[in-house]
């Protein structure tokens, strides 16, 4: 028995180092994207329009520091179970090869969605949410420090999945590395307030199956809904999915989508205004340059925002985009539109039409092409991959890291055909 203690607390340093280390590390990596990436994008992608209240931040800390305390108390038996041969942990792969670590995490992960799905419905009960629960949703507007934020009953029941998952499958000492590098990272990313998922997180795409931040942030918001962890199966299953998620998520990722929405009733006034422009002679030049790049000519951004033309670089390989028209020509003293939210103040002056904003565009082995673009809403330049859509559009995706805005361009002549 003292032997067994002595196992007992030999392990538990550690084991509460790893999971404190754990929490601030993917908290504060978290925080530190948030912050960096704020003005490049994801401010547009705040999920709620209320503020995290002060103090917040602090209370969230404070027990998720607890709970990575009470996380490690149940943790250290793990050493114990394994002195004992209660469960197996192993190292090297003589027992069983890379398949079964591979396998085995995977298992642990749809078993601990399983487990949270079912815990978490049941902390919703009215006789067990004030104990076990109602901490977590102090926060309304969660911030990544709140992942771990728990009252302690609901940290003992969170803690005990990993002991009681090890009784019955053995594993790899990576895979359950791997496991709590997972877990916490998906954590934060649900906690994180503006949605940090690209838009092929979006239902029926296909990485559609996992939970987004706009998934777990619904849940916060509305108090009910999405009880997931990690996958949206089990709320699928049970008809607990929050009605609004789908049109919310692809809200969210997509603004340039829902934007164009309501431009389509005033879809005659459009037609007017390109009416003139073509009166003006504007498409004459429109077509590709090349027949078989597809790519070249002129193209109209989605909500018809501006009219860029697509042709060989001068001077440089590849192909260049170059801003010849705008919706938006000049500002309301009727002074043609500048660059001004470039990060190089001496080119804050340059004006927007001319402007070259897509640059190296070169083809790659899938048959789309990809380049750089410059989106002078923001002063960001993107990584950028385009592909044919069909006869007349052009796919556009851009993206910072992984924050990925996709919009879809219309073949310039193409419209212009289509308004005789
Ligand atoms: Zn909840
Ligand atoms: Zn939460």
């Amino acid at each position: 028995m003292n032997e067994l203690l002595q196992v007992y607390l030999s392990a538990w340093p550690t084991v509460w180092a790893m999971d404190t280390a754990r929490y601030l590390v993917a908290a504060t990596l978290m925080a530190t994207i948030l912050a960096l990436f704020w003005r490049a994008g994801l401010a547009q992608r705040k999920l709620q329009p209320r503020d995290a209240n002060p103090g917040q931040k602090r209370r969230e800390i404070l027990a998720s520091l607890r709970t990575a305390f009470i996380f490690s108390l149940l943790g250290a038996i793990i050493a114990v179970g394994d002195r004992q041969g209660w469960i197996t942990i192993y190292k090297g792969f003589d027992r069983a090869g890379p398949l079964y670590l591979a396998l085995s995490l995977a298992l642990m992960l749809v078993a601990h969605d399983t487990y949270f799905y079912w815990a978490h419905r049941a902390m919703h009960h009215r006789r067990l949410f004030t104990l076990f629960h109602r901490t977590h949703h102090l926060s309304r507007t969660p911030t990544p420090w709140a992942a771990y934020s728990f009252a302690i009953p609901e940290a003992i029941v969170h803690g005990a999945f990993v002991p009681l998952f090890l009784l019955v499958v053995p594993m790899h000492g990576l895979g359950l590395l791997a496991f709590g590098v997972v877990q916490i990272l998906r954590n934060v990313m649900g906690h994180a307030g503006a949605e940090v998922h690209s838009a092929a997180f979006g239902p029926g795409r296909w990485l559609g199956w996992n939970n987004t931040t706009t998934h777990h942030d619904l849940h916060h918001e509305a108090g009910r809904y999405n009880y997931g962890l990690y996958f949206r199966w089990w709320d699928k299953l049970m008809g607990t999915e929050h009605p609004d998620y789908r049109r919310k998520f692809e809200a969210i990722v997509s603004p340039g989508t829902a934007a164009a929405a309501p431009l389509g009733a005033g879809r005659t006034a459009v037609g007017a205004i390109m009416g003139s422009v073509l009166a003006g002679g504007f498409f004459l030049t429109a077509g590709p340059a090349h027949a078989d790049d597809g790519l070249g000519g002129r193209w109209m951004t989605q909500g018809a925002a501006a009219i860029v033309e697509l042709a060989p670089c001068s001077g440089t390989p590849g192909l260049c985009g170059t801003i010849r028209w705008l919706w938006d020509a000049v500002d309301d003293k009727g002074r043609p539109r500048l660059d001004g939210q470039n990060a190089d103040a001496a080119l804050r002056t340059r004006p927007l039409i001319g402007l070259s904003i897509l640059s190296g565009l070169t083809p790659t082995a899938g048959g789309g092409w990809t380049g750089r673009i410059y989106n002078p809403e923001d002063g960001q330049t993107y990584r950028a991959t385009l592909r044919r859509g069909g006869a007349d559009a052009l796919l556009i995706e851009g993206c910072v890291l992984f924050i990925c805005q996709k919009q879809v361009w219309r073949s310039a002549s193409a419209l212009a055909s289509a308004l005789h």
